[in-house]
Parts: structure tokens; sequence; C-alpha cells
């Protein structure tokens, strides 16, 4: 678990005065800047079609929560690197959970597929990650009203603001169309509600009322929260009857620059350039287009990504996470762990050790441009230069063990 003391010790810190400044944490108080704000937001909600009296029944009495703003500013020092990522959100105790989501939702998977054609594994491994299979929905540290939520960082959070206030209308309509009750529309600080974790504007464009009760309800229903997530993936351009990508082994005079154009190629082109599929099975179709993912260079797996791994990013923007619904909904099927393993180290470089890495290679001849700590393709070029004059894998992945070999000279 890469959890630094230092931010846990924050987070403490945080709650404590939040808790000496209010009297109580989760409650807030009476605050007329917000109420001001409230009264100012309402001719903006009514333009959008929101009701007078879902208006007053959706603000009546709150305040802002100051939790909310808490975690919203909160910028953690050192962000997980993507192999901490997977191997913690891919664990063995999610892996035997969904096993077992399988069996008890068989016949709901089975007619989500088909309507869908979006394949199960993937579906119960975004329902793993998003909401632990639902059991976050009872956790009351993590599930706050999402009205309360959005008014608070669209009142107080400058830097989400817009977003926030986007939301707020969004889930007002919600309420008014009657999905949820206001009381029951719960979710993250954020705004990511139910099962599947939709934020409002996702909501409105791709909920389904899959078990056909005339409400679209991602809290309590199970089949509601899975079709909508299906749906959401075949809109989102999902082929059905192929897979996520693939673990795949490079040749070890392989040439990492290709995996760092983030071109697709087909299948047989990438088999052409030495890549063969880890644990020696044939690729199924080789017309695939696919792009290179070397995320950890030579030093731990590398993946040929197919066009799906990027359907799941537009459900979650991050490689990371896209990643480990991939490797999460092969492990449901029955797969193992990947064949090479991660590196051992549990941080990336910080940015004070990425200057320092550009720091070096200037030094050493091998870099002229910035030095602003961003790793970008003119520092993996030196990187790779340097690894290449020092007889080492030219992958141009900045570890912190590299960056020990540069400072031992
Ligand atoms: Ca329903």
């Amino acid at each position: 678990m890469m959890r630094p003391i230092s931010r846990l010790f924050v987070a403490i810190l945080l709650g404590f005065l939040a808790f000496a400044g209010t009297g109580l944490v989760s409650s807030g108080r009476a605050d007329p800047g917000f109420d001001k704000w409230v009264s100012d937001f309402w001719p903006v909600a009514k333009a959008e079609g929101v009701s007078r009296s879902i208006y007053d029944a959706a603000f009546h009495g709150l305040t802002p929560d100051p939790e909310v703003l808490e975690k919203a500013r909160f910028q953690p020092e050192f962000s997980t690197p993507l192999w901490v990522y997977v191997q913690q959100r891919v664990s063995e105790k999610r892996t035997a959970a969904g096993r077992d989501m399988l069996l008890r939702y068989r016949v709901l998977l089975d007619q989500v597929e088909s309507r869908y054609g979006v394949d199960r594994h993937i579906i119960v491994a975004i329902w793993g990650l998003e909401s632990y299979y639902g059991e976050v929905l009872s956790n009351p540290k993590i599930v706050k009203g999402v009205i309360r939520s959005l008014a608070t960082l669209a009142y107080g959070d400058r830097r989400r603001a817009k977003f926030a206030r986007q939301q707020l209308i969004a889930a007002l309509k919600i309420a008014q169309h009657g999905d949820i009750s206001l009381a029951g529309m719960t979710g993250s600080w954020a705004g990511a509600m139910g099962h599947t974790q939709f934020i409002p504007t996702t909501y409105q464009a791709f909920a389904v009322d899959f078990d056909g009760d005339g409400r679209r309800d991602l809290w309590n229903s199970p089949a509601d929260a899975l079709g909508s997530a299906a749906n959401y993936l075949s809109k989102s351009g999902w082929v059905s009857g192929t897979t996520w990508g693939y673990e795949v082994v490079l040749p070890g005079d392989f040439d990492y620059r290709l995996a760092e154009d983030g071109k697709t190629r087909a299948i047989s082109e990438w088999k052409k350039l030495g890549v063969v599929r880890a644990g020696g099975d044939n690729f199924p179709r080789s017309g695939d287009k696919a792009a290179l993912l070397a995320p950890v260079g030579a030093a731990g797996p590398a993946f040929l990504l197919l066009r799906n791994h990027f359907v799941i990013k537009r459900y979650n923007n991050a490689t990371a996470y896209s990643l480990a619904v991939g490797h999460l909904s092969d492990r449901l099927r029955g797969g193992g762990e990947f064949s090479r393993p991660w590196p051992s180290a549990e941080r990336a470089l910080t940015a004070d050790e990425s200057v320092e890495l550009q720091q070096h290679l200037t030094r050493a001849g091998y870099y002229d441009g910035v030095i602003d700590g961003k790793i970008g393709p003119a520092s993996r070029t030196a990187i790779r230069a340097y690894q290449a004059g020092r007889g080492l894998v030219a992958d141009g992945f900045a570890s912190l063990e590299l960056l020990k070999v540069l400072r031992s000279g």
C-alpha cells in the first residue's frame, strides 16, 4: 500500500481543523455567502428548466460541506504510479468478489450482454473498480448528498465551479424527473453516483431503466446500474467480440520509440517487429489495430491496446484505470497475473528528482532542453541516448534506478 504517512497525517490534521472550526465536521454551519449564492443561482437553474419546488426542496436548510472543500483542495505529494495503482486495484479480494458477482448476476449479465454486446467481465470489472460492487454505497464516510457536495464546490471551489454548476443543474433535473428522491441521490464528494459512479451529466446521457420499473435507479438497482454501464460503453464505440488488449513481450533490441508515438498499427505489423503475446498464444486476429504501451519501459509488462481500451478510457480518462479494468476482466475470466512482474519500487520519480535527472543528463551532454521536471519526448530521447551509450536497454524510462546510475556518474 503506497499511502505515505505524511498524507494520512495531513488528512487527520485537516479533519481536526475542520472539527475545531465548525464544531461538527460534517454538518457545516450557516454561511450568509452561501445563502446568497443559492438565491443568485436560482435564475440560472430556472433558465435550464428546474422547477421552483425542486429548487426549494433541494436547498432548504442546506449548508456548505467543509469536508468536500478539504477533499477538493487536497493535493497529494506523490501521485500513485500506474503499476502500484493496477496492483492495488486488481487485488485477489476484488477478483474473488467479482467472480461471486458473475455467478450471482449470471441471468442479468446474459441479458445485458445480449442487449449491448459488451463483455460481462468488463462490466463487472468496472463495477468492482467504481464501487467495489456497490459496497461503498453503504459507507457513510464516503457517501454524501450529491446536491450538497456539488453546491459546495460550485460556491467554494474556484477550480471546479464551472463543472460543479453544470453537474448541479443536471442533478436537480434528475430529481425533478423522479428517477430518485433528493435524499436518495447520494454520491462521492465530487458527485459520482451509484454503483457505477456516474456524474449527473453522464447519468442524463447514458443511464437506462434496465429492470423496467419506470425509473433509472443506479443506487438501488444493480440491473439499472450494469445496464447503464454497458449502454455507456456501447454508445462510446465498444467493439463486440473483441477484448481490450494483450500483454506482450518485446524483443531485446526493440526500438522503444515505437511505444512513444501512440500510433496504432495492425497486429501483423507488430508481429513483424518481433512483438509476441505473453504466454505464447497467438493473437486471434492479426488485422486488428493496436497501440503499444510500455508503461515502465523494459522493467515490466508491455501491452498492445485495442480500440476497446480507449473506449474504457471514455468512462474514466486514465490509462491506469483502463488497464486495471482490462486486467481485472481477464482475471475474472480465469486468467492469471501478468507474465512479467512490475517494478518493486512503490513510487515514481518526484518532480525534484525529475529535475535532478534532467540536470545530470544535461551535464553528461545528452540533454539541452528545458529543466522543468517534466519527462516528455525530449527527455526520453536523451535518456535513450544515455542508456545506449552505457550498454543499457534504451527504453527511455525515467526510473529511480536510472537516477541512481546517473548520480554515480
Ligand atoms: Ca429501474
